[in-house]
């Protein structure tokens, strides 16, 4: 395993903070029947039909239903919920694609230099909104409408904050506590990136190739095509994303001569990358030209989905 700064990774570490992104309030038992019925109550939109804000319209209502359903979907390599919260229309290829690039640059610099996460959180997040390399991704952290009461910048809270805390309630981000230390939350931020990165790879989060079935049943293959298109999870069915989701079926022959790599060499090859402090630039050359590809050559020859086709023609 790779060292992150000079401290060797444990192989279990390395394996739990690669599902950070999939409990990133660090709950732990916050899996089963309990999660799907709150999830479902809490994070979705309905809501809104009582003019409520949703938890998921921005980040006050947590990194847990903004990973999922909200404006932090770029955690997995999809397409996030746009900020403007009364319009649910589907996020551009090429907004996607820069908050995902934006979000793995973001974390491989911590992961290269452990002083960035003493950085106060919203300055950092001011101080980004006009660099292009981020994508964005600052509006998912600090909204666009905070004031100073906004519960990250009336009191000197550090990136870390975003890394290995744990929140009182799962679906608010209020009353978090920073736990681990600072080798704890790099190996998050590596998680981070492994996370997305593997992601990309599935049939349910992006279109590479064409998605099929098996007895009823989405498969789960990993393809070596660019992505055509990042998926809207909101728009999806929840059970036909995760049948694409489990350990996969196949590699494709096409992986061996493609210019992406597949899962697994791309997985390896950050790690190499982390191990041999490569960087960061090169790493994003690396990420958007052979795991990120994208197949348009011009803004113009992407296509424009309904929220109907943002689900991917296999998970409606
Ligand atoms: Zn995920």
């Amino acid at each position: 395993m790779p060292s992150v700064s000079i401290d060797p990774i444990d192989e279990n570490e390395f394996r739990d903070a690669s599902s950070w992104s999939d409990d990133p309030t660090r709950q732990g038992s916050y899996y089963g029947l309990k999660a799907k019925i709150l999830t479902w109550m809490q994070c979705k939109n309905w809501k809104r039909i009582f003019r409520h804000q949703n938890f998921s319209d921005t980040i006050r209502g947590g990194l847990f239903c903004n990973s999922h359903f909200g404006v932090l979907q770029f955690f997995h390599s999809q397409a996030s919920k746009p900020n403007d919260e009364n319009t649910y229309a589907v996020e551009p290829y090429n907004v996607t694609r820069n908050k995902i690039l934006g979000w793995l640059r973001f974390n491989y610099e911590i992961v290269l230099n452990s002083e960035l996460l003493k950085l106060g959180y919203c300055k950092t997040f001011i101080n980004m909104r006009n660099k292009s390399e981020y994508g964005g991704i600052d509006r998912g952290f600090l909204p666009a409408d905070y004031d100073h009461n906004f519960f990250q910048c009336s009191s000197p809270t550090s990136l870390q904050w975003i890394y290995h805390h744990k929140c009182e309630n799962p679906l608010g981000s209020k009353d978090c506590k920073p736990i681990g230390d600072t080798k704890t939350y790099q190996i998050a931020a590596l998680g981070a990136i492994v996370h997305a990165v593997q992601d990309s790879y599935s049939q349910s989060h992006t279109k590479r190739g064409e998605c099929s079935t098996s007895n009823g049943k989405n498969d789960s293959k990993v393809n070596c095509g660019a992505i055509e298109q990042y998926y809207n999870y909101n728009a999806q069915n929840s059970d036909k994303h995760s049948e694409s989701d489990t350990l996969p079926i196949s590699i494709d022959s096409g992986c061996d001569i493609s210019s992406v790599d597949d899962v697994v060499t791309a997985t390896a090859r950050i790690l190499w990358h982390v191990s041999n402090e490569t960087p960061v630039n090169v790493v994003m050359d690396y990420l958007s030209d052979t795991v990120f590809k994208s197949p348009y050559t011009d803004e113009t020859s992407i296509p424009h989905w309904g929220l109907n086709e943002s689900s991917g023609a296999c998970y409606l």
